[in-house]
């Protein structure tokens, strides 16, 4: 086994071996597609690599809802076996694979309409339990709740029109840890990775795709990556490869969705909701000391890196939520906003909403297979289809996917170390509350994090801003997470970019500091993160205050992306 440890040395070692190897499989894209794929193929004994332009999980992936969910609103469009494939996976990664990361939520679904609604959705959440029942389920089945029983629940909702609701059970994640997860995991199955290398190229033989043309953003070097396989799983970005190697057998489209993010204190309720809109559903859900709301369904045709949310989106959304609250919720509320992309395979309709969820595998051109749509949820089996594909072109005896077995980095003994967290606690000085926010976070890896406090005991301070993030938390994220700039911390490791009012400005000297003594900063690079990061933030803000995509994205894209700066 290898370490699953991704830090500036690992980073350098395994762009090396990737230059002078020829590998099995070379993976693009480390969203949570790409780094399941990776995971998948390491651990069937092949040799991979896993190359990402950005950050791990910096694109949709990090975007989401944060829903590991059957999708209700699947059933209604009769998809009855991706809801029941998605719920098998939820409780395969709710029970083995993540329990560190996923945890139960509930969300209520308002009545207005005293028999017809309760008949129909009644119907629809008792078919969704009974689905998920198949797939042994372990988190509790929906209740009928009266009117009076909603509002003890979610003081918060509307009495008007209000005749009662459905509770029923879902799960949550944070994906862009997820997803790191999933990263590390395969690196401990000796997979090679590394962030801020973009495929530039495909190298042929003939029509065969045999490899592909690097950039490191780091440093500005060009290096070739050789491969019987390439796998393309670039999401949003699938058809950018596809036109490197002059075909496409795959269709993406992207739609976007935005979220807001709300203080809890705002929104009184014990459960998350769950509405219908015109277009689709929006979710009210419970995250941390906060309510992310959303999502929104629209065509984007704009910068794939940085989706922008306009004012209208945001308006749209809040417009949406009010109608079923008693205190409206306003501007000032937002906190955070975060917009993502699907990656929607391409359909006949035309409302994007309708465009399938479930996923294709195809091979582009001898050598490259590329794979994309799906959902987060169903990651599992889109990585297992996709080495599968590729496993065929390989030739010998290769053995079957056996990652429904694979527990991810930090998942194995959670449930001990959880029921022993008050001692944790004790021993290491912490409160059980940021115990159990770091179990929560890292799992068992909490040990590798303690350590680290154990050598820099003054890291134990909160970071400024943040009530929930430790100091060591960052010199983790650098030394073992792979984060190489200020705003892989912020945004992915951490959630302060969306978590508190001031984006993580407060924040970005100390964490750069923390940073720069892992990663070799001297005091122009220390400068040049932070004034990226607040360009950035400025950018954002100002793109939330447009009208329209258009201008929301010329408005974001006024700040750079940080690896454009290149600072080797
Ligand atoms: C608003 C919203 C809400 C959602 N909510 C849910 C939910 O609650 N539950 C659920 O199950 N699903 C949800 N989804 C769907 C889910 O998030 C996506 O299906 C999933 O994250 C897609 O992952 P991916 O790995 O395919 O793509 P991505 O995460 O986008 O990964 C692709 C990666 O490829 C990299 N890349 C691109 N080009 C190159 C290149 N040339 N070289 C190197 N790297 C490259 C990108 O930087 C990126 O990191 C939601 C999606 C959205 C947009």
């Amino acid at each position: 086994m290898s370490s699953s440890s991704l830090g500036p040395q690992q980073r350098a070692g395994d762009l090396d071996r990737m230059a002078d190897e020829t590998l099995d499989i070379v993976v693009i894209g480390a969203g949570v597609t790409g780094a399941g794929t990776a995971l998948d193929a390491a651990s069937r004994g092949l040799t991979v690599g896993l190359l990402e332009q950005r950050d791990y999980a910096s694109g949709t992936s990090s975007r989401s809802s944060k829903l590991i969910h059957g999708g209700l609103r699947y059933l209604e469009q009769m998809n009855f076996g991706l809801v029941r494939e998605a719920l098998r996976e939820r409780q395969l990664i709710f029970d083995r694979l993540a329990p560190h990361l996923v945890r139960p939520v509930s969300f209520l679904y308002p009545l207005q309409h005293r028999v017809w609604e309760r008949a129909y959705v009644g119907a629809g959440i008792a078919m969704y339990d009974g689905l998920a029942a198949l797939a042994r389920n372990s988190l509790p089945t929906h209740r009928h709740l009266s009117r009076r029983g909603a509002l003890k629940l979610a003081p918060a909702l509307a009495r008007d029109g209000l005749v009662g609701a459905i509770r029923y059970w879902d799960a949550q994640v944070d994906d862009a840890r997820h997803t790191l997860g999933l990263a590390r995991t395969a690196a401990h199955y000796g997979a090679a990775m590394a962030s801020s290398s973009r495929v530039i190229g495909l190298l042929r033989d003939g029509d065969r795709v045999t490899g592909v043309q690097v950039l490191d953003l780091e440093s500005g070097r060009r290096f070739d990556v050789r491969a019987r396989q390439v796998i393309n799983a670039t999401g949003v970005w699938t058809d950018e490869i596809q036109d490197m190697a002059g075909r496409g057998t795959i269709k993406v489209r992207a739609s976007k969705g935005i979220h807001l993010v709300v203080p809890r204190d705002r929104l009184h309720s014990e459960s998350g909701l769950i509405l219908r809109t015109e277009r689709s559903v929006l979710f009210v859900i419970p995250w941390g000391k906060h309510w992310i709301i959303g999502t929104t369904d629209t065509d984007w045709e704009l910068d794939l890196a940085h989706p922008a949310a306009s004012r209208t989106d945001i308006d749209y959304l809040l417009s949406q939520v009010n109608t079923v609250l008693d205190q409206p919720l306003t501007r000032e509320d937002v906190e955070g906003i975060f917009a993502g992309l699907r990656p929607l395979l391409f359909g006949e309709s035309d409302a994007t909403s309708k465009l399938t969820r479930e996923h294709a595998v195809s091979q582009t051109v001898p050598g490259l297979i590329s794979v994309a749509g799906g959902k987060y949820t169903t990651y599992r089996v889109m990585a297992e289809d996709a080495v599968d594909a590729a496993v065929r072109n390989l030739g010998g005896h290769i053995q079957p996917s056996c990652t429904t077995d694979i527990p991810l980095i930090g998942a194995d003994g959670f449930k001990p170390a959880w029921n022993r967290r008050r001692k944790t606690a004790t021993e290491s000085g912490l409160t059980t509350s940021q115990t159990e926010n770091l179990l929560r976070r890292h799992g068992t890896n909490i040990t590798e994090v303690l350590e680290m406090l154990k050598e820099r005991p003054e890291l134990s301070s909160t970071l400024p801003g943040s009530e929930d993030y430790l100091a060591v938390e960052v010199a983790y994220a650098a030394r073992h997470e792979g984060a190489l700039h200020l705003d892989d911390v912020l945004t992915r490791r951490t959630r302060l970019s969306i978590e508190s009012w001031d984006r993580g400005l407060a924040a970005t000297r100390q964490v750069a500091d923390l940073m720069g003594t892992e990663l070799g900063w001297d005091e122009s690079a220390i400068a040049g993160e932070i004034a990226h990061y607040e360009a950035r933030v400025a950018a954002e803000r100002e793109s939330q205050e447009q009208p329209d995509d258009r201008t929301a994205d010329a408005a974001r894209l006024g700040a750079p992306d940080v690896r454009r700066m290149g600072r080797g």
